[in-house]
């Protein structure tokens, strides 16, 4: 019998409320610049942005786009839609958001009480695709920071989850085995079939009990749900 020693993480939208982080930092950017001129309300706003970004990171995902033309893109073709042509403005928003978002400090209900549990008991990683000066400051932003031991970008390996690379650039930072570990993610394909794929355990979360439960899958809707699961294992 192998006992489970380490415990990796994903963050965005895992441990850090991404959505709600964004949103609130979209607001101030929003206010800031006055985009009320350009756009009917901020909801508009928003969900142009939010179709247009997650496009856009998809296409990062595959490879297809770099980071830069990420940040910048998001910006540019969401103000296309109101006929508002201004690279250096896109650019502006750009700059500011990414200063502002990391910043915020959202949670998902009960993650610092079930890391200071389960930090008892194991030893705590993450292992994220976003962007390495953004999350660093995210972490310490939401005091997640000295929770972990090993935390790993996967620009520091130059392949995204589900790539194997990742995962197996994070458990030897970790000096874990694949049998000793756990993986806990909210996407289906980069954290719990990039986990398996290398032998690891793997627990979705699903706050929002969007995907159904299959045979032989652990699934958590509450992140207090954890250190229980972790022990039957
Ligand atoms: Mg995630």
């Amino acid at each position: 019998m192998i006992f489970l020693k380490h415990v990796f993480f994903d963050l965005d939208r895992t441990l850090w409320d991404f959505e709600q982080n964004s949103r609130n930092a979209l607001q101030k950017i929003y206010d800031q610049h006055e985009l009320s001129k350009h756009f009917d309300h901020f909801l508009h706003f928003h969900k142009v942005y939010h179709n247009i970004n997650n496009d856009l990171w998809k296409k990062y995902g595959k490879g297809k786009i770099s980071k830069d033309a990420l940040r910048i893109v998001r910006f540019q073709k969401t103000l296309e839609r109101v006929e508002v042509f201004d690279l250096e403005f896109a650019e502006r928003l750009n700059v500011d958001y990414v200063a502002t978002a990391p910043k915020e400090t959202i949670l998902f209900p009960n993650a610092a009480k079930t890391l200071i549990e389960l930090k008892k008991r194991y030893q705590l990683h993450i292992i994220t695709n976003g962007f390495a000066e953004a999350q660093f400051v995210k972490l310490k932003a939401s005091n997640l920071f000295d929770f972990f031991d090993v935390i790993v970008c996967s620009e520091m390996v130059g392949k995204t989850k589900p790539h194997r690379d990742i995962f197996h650039y994070a458990l030897a930072q970790a000096k874990a085995t694949p049998q000793e570990s756990v993986m806990i993610g909210d996407d289906h394909t980069t954290d719990i079939l990039g986990a398996i794929q290398v032998g690891m355990q793997a627990i979705l979360f699903d706050p929002k009990e969007k995907h159904r439960k299959s045979a032989g899958q652990h699934k958590i809707k509450n992140l207090g749900e954890l250190p229980y699961l972790l022990t039957t294992l």
